[in-house]
């Protein structure tokens, strides 16, 4: 690791605004925030991104966001949240330790999170076959 930017907020060698923090993870607010309130939760054993996570560390950060998205939405009156990953560089993940996005959201916040598309006839059962085989 460590010039990791996350385990330096882990251990205040570099500064942040936690609002959040237990034996195994932490939460901070992100400094772009989508919506303010925007709130990264970490585990605080590095790992680079959530494939490299074992169950224990998923198990902590996915409990710590269930907690923390209650408080986001009590403190800032949010209707509703995102939680979501970006997992490598293609999906737009920019810092390699693992980290939740907890976005609150608004009714009419003009936000859209992402396009969606069509299948071809026949495509959506030929990749479903696809994916299904590499769990044989
Ligand atoms: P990702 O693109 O999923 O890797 O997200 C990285 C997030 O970390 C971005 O939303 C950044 O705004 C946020 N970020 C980067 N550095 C810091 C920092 N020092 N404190 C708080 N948030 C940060
Ligand atoms: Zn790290």
């Amino acid at each position: 690791m460590n010039n990791c930017v996350f385990c330096k907020i882990i251990t205040g060698a570099l500064p942040a605004t936690k609002v959040y923090e237990d034996d195994e993870t932490v939460a901070f607010l992100d400094i772009n925030p989508v919506n303010k309130g925007h709130t990264l939760v970490i585990p605080k054993k590095h790992v680079d991104s959530f494939m490299e996570a074992g169950t224990a560390e998923i198990r902590a950060v996915m409990t710590t966001s269930q907690r923390v998205a209650t408080a986001v939405l009590l403190a800032t009156g949010a209707e509703g949240f995102n939680l979501s990953l970006n997992n490598g560089r293609a999906a737009g993940q920019v810092i390699f330790h693992w980290h939740m996005h907890l976005v609150p959201r608004f009714e009419h916040d003009g936000l859209k999170l992402w396009a969606q598309g069509k299948y071809e006839e026949g495509e959506m059962d030929e990749l479903a076959a696809k994916i299904k085989e590499v769990f044989k």
